[in-house]
């Protein structure tokens, strides 16, 4: 059959259920879909306009980063070695209180897209303010995004409620952003504005990205205040379903546990903003022994600090084996699992993306082996959690477009990008 392009590799990772592995083998796409992928004489079957042979590279879906603040790119650095509640309130807040607006979102966005492009990232779950501003970016850089408007008590709750149904039907086509409801966390949502939220959220069908669970300090909080967890809170006001997204849920007890499999909750899991902040330890082997959907995200780039899926698959593997005293707690491939095909369950989108598969959106990453610190190649999962770094990725293909091509962005003018963002100084 005619298609319009081939890529050809020596490790196809088409993210199936049983991971399989093709050598020396290609993946075939027409217009924005994958049509085909095998190995060896099945390529005669195609007849592409461009072929790429990216040679000793691995080739797989594009990475999935459910949980971040792109336009927090800006604040990479400005505040470290802090509790949450202190770097929140005392930095963050304030800053975004002074600097932020749909400008700086905008530009912020640009950098995050670009970052995120050249460590390929094909699809981000993202939460912050202006919502146009949000999603212009992404739609420039060619990348799927979720966008969630950040609903707090202190910004005009009812505003960001509106903003979010208004621009829903604005990009309700949109091949590259889907808007979503945000609201910030337990803590910076009154039980009123959850409501409201909760109601909006189901009579227009939308998803819902919240923090849950992040600290200690919050799960405290809300025992001496309600006499419940936050995720028995979120469940008594019935928010929680198979369309919310909780991020960190890292202070779950068996009965939140319960309750998240039970109604379907899906997990972010960030594993560096979670150690970096002293957060804790998610119950990660438990929640996947229990069959809950769990991704990873990066959180935004100012307690990361960088949008870098490779650090987190790395941190995640390695956090859970040191938590639970044990090498075997979880695998490299469990955790390319969560980084991709998971990523795409926690946003709703895995008929879609997060595989290779026929039918899908070609969103595809290749990565170039031929470096000292890749060398040699027993099995490329292994390497894509413990060895690959984000300046491995080499070719970045969302819709069947190659946006990034031997690391060139396609999309976005870098030198620009850079040179505005070297002049942003709070
Ligand atoms: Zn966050």
């Amino acid at each position: 059959m005619q298609c319009d392009l081939i890529i050809k590799g020596k490790y196809i990772l088409p993210m199936d259920d049983k991971l399989t592995v093709i050598k020396n083998g290609f993946v075939a796409v027409l217009e924005n879909k994958i049509v085909g992928l095998g190995a060896g004489d099945e390529i005669k079957n195609y007849q592409a306009k461009e072929t790429i042979d990216v040679g000793n590279s691995i080739v797989m879906p594009g990475l999935v980063n459910t949980h971040t603040h792109a336009a927090m790119a800006y604040f990479r650095g400005l505040a470290d070695d802090l509790p949450l509640d202190i770097w929140l309130n005392q930095h963050i807040w304030p800053a975004e209180a002074k600097y932020v607006n749909a400008e700086f979102v905008k530009q912020a966005g640009e950098l995050a897209c670009l970052e995120m492009i050249k460590a390929g990232v094909t699809t981000y779950n993202d939460m912050y303010f202006f919502g146009k501003s949000m999603a212009e970016p992404a739609i420039r850089a060619g990348l799927r995004a979720l966008i969630g408007i950040t609903i707090l008590d202190f910004k005009n709750p009812t505003e960001g409620i509106g903003e979010a149904v208004s621009l829903a039907k604005q990009y309700k086509n949109n091949e590259f952003v889907k808007i979503i409801l945000a609201p910030h966390a337990i803590y910076t949502c009154s039980k009123e504005n959850l409501l409201k939220i909760k109601a909006v959220a189901d009579a227009e069908n939308m998803r819902l990205h919240i923090h849950v669970s992040e600290t200690k300090k919050e799960v405290d909080d809300c025992l001496s205040a309600h006499g419940k967890t936050p995720v028995e809170y979120l469940d008594e006001l019935e928010m929680l379903s198979d369309r919310l997204m909780a991020a960190h849920s890292v202070w779950l007890n068996d009965n939140d546990l319960e309750i998240y499999k039970n109604r379907g909750v899906k997990v972010a899991h960030c594993p560096i903003s979670n150690m970096k902040l002293a957060s804790g330890a998610a119950p990660l082997k438990r929640m996947l022994e229990m069959g809950i959907t769990v991704g990873l995200g990066t959180d935004g780039a100012a307690s990361n600090n960088t949008l870098d899926l490779f650090s987190d698959m790395r941190a995640c593997a390695l956090m859970h084996k040191v938590n639970n005293f044990d090498p075997t707690a979880i695998s490299a491939k469990e955790v390319v699992k969560m980084a991709t095909i998971g990523g795409a369950k926690v946003l709703g989108m895995d008929k879609e993306i997060g595989s290779l598969q026929a039918g899908k959106k070609a969103d595809i990453i290749t990565i170039n082996l031929n470096k000292p610190h890749l060398a040699p190649v027993y099995n490329p999962y292994s390497h894509l959690v413990y060895c690959v770094s984000h300046d491995d990725v080499e070719n970045v293909i969302v819709n069947g477009k190659v946006i990034m091509k031997n690391r060139e962005v396609k999309t976005l003018d870098e030198e620009k990008i850079l040179k505005r963002t070297s002049g942003f100084t709070v």
